[in-house]
């Protein structure tokens, strides 16, 4: 079998780490031929080593700097955005896993898509940002993107070989996070250590307060509008507090498909790897007779109001889904850092959506300034105070 050449995006962070460890378990199947990551240089260098890889990419040119002091002769050392796409589009690379948090993947993968690429994508901030034009570029030069968040492997997998009219609904599962009990009047006294503290999932730390406030999930409603193509008013999400049903479908015959497994990140983001093979991966199986109990309820958006503005956003199309993204990640970090409470993190990003200006079917330039635009509004009033 030809050794499949992996780029890593994000490599040292949670869904990077998993990564490294499938590449490993898969031995002579996949070689990770480059690395990229934006802090942990030492991380970065450690790992470029001991996989072999022809390429590193830091963030910015302090990282290069030490990068290449750290790195054998033998693998070059690039960075930034212009970095990430020399070492993404270089003839080798045969899949680019996007863990990048947030939108920095954006353009690399982009230029992935146009040089014909697979893409194994996790950043699920990208096609919220501009799902339209990256599935459209998909489309133009017969990119594959194939899903690693768990719902959406899910999904995939259950869609596989189905005809698009046969699918009533998709239903996404949501483990509801550590708050899904919380009554409304304790959220505000919420800690960022209580938010980081997810039931179910071992994530990084954005994705992981995104689940506390459910903004993951509204997240993950646009990112499955766009990958499946399917409208707004078929996606549904379900809470099912023990992470074990990955997502659902249901087809127009009111039968069920549902992807079940233990709640590991191995599990999506290996199959993303070896599509459409499966491999052995050596996970605790689910014992389901053990786990006796699968709950499931409705989501209370009151209580959670990140769904509700996922769906506005998705309804109005054009910029907004862009502005929803970039408020949401400049509110989690004000909230990290003490200056906004819990409940304040949705406020604020509800205060920058109705102030926006939506422009329908943009450009990438005009997404990239709605998206400058929303971090702006957001730090302004993050400061006046979200209650204002
Ligand atoms: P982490 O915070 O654990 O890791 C983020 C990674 O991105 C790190 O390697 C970080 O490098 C790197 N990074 C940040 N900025 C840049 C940049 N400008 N250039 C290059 N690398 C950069 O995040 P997760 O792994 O949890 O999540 C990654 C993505 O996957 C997110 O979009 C998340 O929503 C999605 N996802 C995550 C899941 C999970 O289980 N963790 C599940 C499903 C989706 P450094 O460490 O050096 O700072």
């Amino acid at each position: 079998m030809a050794k499949k050449n992996l780029v890593i995006l994000g490599s040292t962070g949670s869904i990077g780490r998993n990564a490294v460890w499938i590449a490993h378990h898969l031995g002579e199947e996949l070689h990770v031929c480059g690395v990229a990551a934006a802090r942990n240089i030492q991380g970065l260098a450690d790992q470029a080593r001991e996989l072999r890889c022809e390429w590193a990419a830091a963030a910015d040119p302090v990282g290069l700097r030490d990068l290449r002091r750290l790195l054998p002769a033998n693998c070059r050392a690039v960075a930034g955005e212009a970095g990430l796409i020399e070492m993404v589009t270089a003839p080798a690379v045969d899949i680019v896993l996007c863990a990048i948090v947030g939108t920095a993947g954006l353009k690399p993968v982009l230029a992935a898509i146009r040089a014909g690429k697979t893409i194994a994508l996790a950043s699920k901030e990208i096609l919220v940002m501009a799902g339209e034009q990256v599935m459209a570029e998909a489309a133009r030069h017969h990119a594959r993107i194939l899903p690693v968040d768990s719902e959406h492997s899910a999904i995939f997998q259950c869609l596989e070989g189905r005809p698009r009219d046969s699918v009533r609904r998709i239903i996404l599962t949501a483990s509801g996070g550590p708050f899904r009990n919380t009554p409304a009047e304790a959220l505000a006294g919420i800690t960022s250590a209580e938010a980081l503290a997810h039931p179910t999932w071992n994530m990084g730390p954005k994705v992981t307060l995104d689940s506390a406030t459910m903004m993951n999930k509204g997240l993950e409603l646009i990112e499955a509008r766009w990958l499946f193509g399917y409208p707004a008013a078929q996606l549904e999400v379900l809470i099912h507090p023990q992470s074990i049903v990955h997502s659902l479908v249901e087809f127009v015959d009111g039968g069920l498909l549902a992807q079940l497994g233990v709640p590991d990140m191995r599990l999506p983001i290996q199959y993303a790897l070896t599509w459409p093979a499966r491999r052995p991966l050596p996970l605790e199986p689910l014992d389901l007779a053990r786990l006796r109990t699968l709950e499931f309820s409705a989501p209370d958006q009151n209580r959670f109001p990140a769904l509700r503005l996922a769906r506005n956003a998705m309804d109005a199309g054009g910029t907004l889904a862009a502005v929803l993204n970039a408020a949401n990640e400049v509110a989690v970090s004000r909230f990290m850092t003490g200056a906004i409470r819990f409940p304040e993190i949705t406020a604020l990003v509800g205060r920058v959506m109705e102030r926006h200006d939506n422009q329908p079917h943009p450009t990438l330039e005009a997404i990239l300034a709605a998206d400058a635009w929303a971090r702006r509004v957001a730090a302004e009033l993050a400061v006046e105070g979200v209650r204002g």
